[in-house]
């Protein structure tokens, strides 16, 4: 038996690493105890396939982490390789012990395993609850799966939008348009990829719209909401509302734009059209009060002029003259009350002054104000007897002689015109039939509108394209209805219908 003398820790320690290769004091483990070939063999090579594969995962470890460099906590399996190989190592020793007993060595690698091992224990307890945290595949494969789902919707949306929709860089350019936005503007998507928004905005409206990307470039807005014209390709402007707002990268800083663009040019149009519509009432309004006035004295002058002739000679010269004159001025006459008609509907002065007649009586007095009009036409009137009604006599005047002054109008052949008046379910309805030039049928629904006119045969006749907006307002103001039946080139129906009873309201 080998004995070793204690001098000290210290001392034990120096003398251990000095000679840490020595294999004096210990016998070979061969001729220790009593191995038969058989086990030693057993425990030699088992100690060296341990260490084989010991040595071999320590590789594939390594590869792993050179090749997948995105793998989370690297570091761990750099003290996992440590670990492994020096477990590896012990057996390795533990083998060549049989021959090489360097019990030192063997204690050194132990302890350097003990310490690599709970070092590794202690890194693997710290980063335990963020790898628990991690996804598991399926997660990520779930995850995958909505990314992709959203990324389709989202092209779908972008390419199926009736909305013109962009991705525009920080710079301006675009990155990829839709199909609306380039229809709108005229260019192919290829095409507008070569275009900023600066080269597509109207010059008037490109520094409000640089300022707000300024500001959202520096922070100060999220977004922006603009009214803007484009420049289409073939050079006319194009009004879009413009919704644009800043995708930042993973680091903040300003990835690109996302631009939504809704078509105005309908609602620009119908507002431009109201416009002009507000200032063509105004106008024809004033003009209309300007002229109240001179046709007023006109028509006394004549008036005078016609009394004063009848006493001397020259009266059968110039009576047909006064005559005409007379006949113009009552035409100027009635334009100027329809303009003026037309102001109080625009203001809603226009009132009613409602008593109760036959409706006989306002088809003869309208009959009568259109006798000079009708040239050689019949007038037929084929109309129940006695049909009382309520309203206001001289505006329901107006609308009768409105209907038969444009059945007479555009009927230029020699053909009659039908005056209808039926009771129809506490109702009277009055129809004037003419066999003239018609209206085609996508005319009729604008018939009754402010200024409408058919333009086909606007130039052939003579009109403001109001009297039947007055009749309308009339009609309705009477809590009643009107409307047109028509083929072109064959005649036209116009009708109103009334309550034959008083209404409680009148409006
Ligand atoms: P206008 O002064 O132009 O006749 P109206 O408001 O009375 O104005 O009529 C509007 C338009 O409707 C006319 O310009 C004409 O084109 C069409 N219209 C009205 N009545 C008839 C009709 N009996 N036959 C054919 N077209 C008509």
């Amino acid at each position: 038996m080998i004995e070793i003398k204690g001098q000290g820790t210290f001392t034990d320690a120096a003398e251990f690493f000095s000679d840490i290769f020595s294999t004096q004091y210990w016998p070979a483990r061969w001729n220790c105890g009593k191995w038969t070939d058989f086990h030693g063999w057993l425990y030699i090579i088992s100690d060296l396939m341990i260490w084989a594969a010991y040595f071999a995962i320590p590789f594939l470890l390594f590869r792993l982490i050179t090749k997948r460099t995105d793998f989370p906590f690297p570091k761990i399996f750099w003290l996992f390789i440590a670990f492994i190989l020096l477990c590896g190592a012990t057996h390795l020793m533990d083998a060549v012990i049989f021959w090489w007993p360097a019990y030192r060595l063997s204690a050194l690698l132990r302890f350097v395993t003990g310490t690599v091992s709970l070092f590794t224990v202690y890194a693997l307890y710290k980063i335990l609850p963020m790898v628990l945290n991690l996804r598991t595949a399926a997660q990520v494969e779930e995850e995958a799966e909505h990314r992709r789902r959203a990324e389709k919707q989202f092209s779908n949306v972008f390419a199926f939008s009736a909305v013109g929709m962009a991705l525009v860089s920080p710079e301006g350019k675009f990155i990829s348009v839709n199909p609306a936005l380039s229809n709108f503007l005229g260019y192919s998507e290829q095409e507008m990829q070569n275009l900023t928004f600066q080269d597509i905005t109207y010059i008037d409206d490109l520094d409000v719209d640089l300022q707000y990307v300024r500001e959202m470039l520096d922070g100060k807005i999220v977004s922006y909401q603009l009214e803007k014209r484009y420049i289409k390709k073939d050079g006319s402007l194009w009004w879009g509302l413009l919704a644009c707002s800043l995708m930042k990268d993973h680091e903040g800083k300003p990835d690109f734009f996302i631009a939504q663009i809704a078509d105005l040019n309908n609602s620009k149009k119908l507002k431009d059209a109201l416009e002009v519509m507000k200032r063509k009432d105004e106008f024809l309004s004033i003009a209309a009060h300007e002229l109240k006035t001179p046709i007023t004295s006109v028509k006394g002058a004549l008036q005078i002029l016609d009394v004063q002739l009848s006493k001397s000679d020259q009266e059968k010269g110039t009576k047909p003259l006064i005559s005409i004159a007379n006949k113009q001025v009552k035409k100027l006459t009635w334009l100027v009350n329809d303009l003026l008609d037309v102001a109080r509907i625009q203001s809603g002065r226009l009132a009613l002054s409602i008593s109760t007649f036959k409706i006989e009586e306002l088809v003869n007095e309208a009959m009568e104000q259109v006798f000079h009009e009708r040239k050689d036409k019949n007038i037929v009137y084929q109309g129940e007897q006695s049909i009382e009604v309520e309203g206001d006599k001289l505006r329901l005047e107006q609308v009768l002689v409105n209907l038969l002054s444009n059945a007479i109008k555009y009927s230029p052949a020699k053909t009659d015109i039908i005056i209808k008046a039926e009771r129809m379910e506490g109702q009277i309805r009055v129809s004037v039939i003419d066999f003239g030039i018609g209206i085609a049928s996508e005319k009729i629904p604008h018939l009754f509108e402010r200024y409408f006119r058919v333009e086909s045969t606007s130039q052939n006749f003579s009109g403001l394209g109001i009297g039947l907006y007055i009749s309308a307002e009339i009609v309705r103001m009477h809590k009643g209805s009107i409307g047109a039946e028509s083929r072109l080139g064959e005649g036209s129906t116009f009708y109103f219908s009334i309550p034959t009873r008083s209404q409680d309201e009148r409006t």
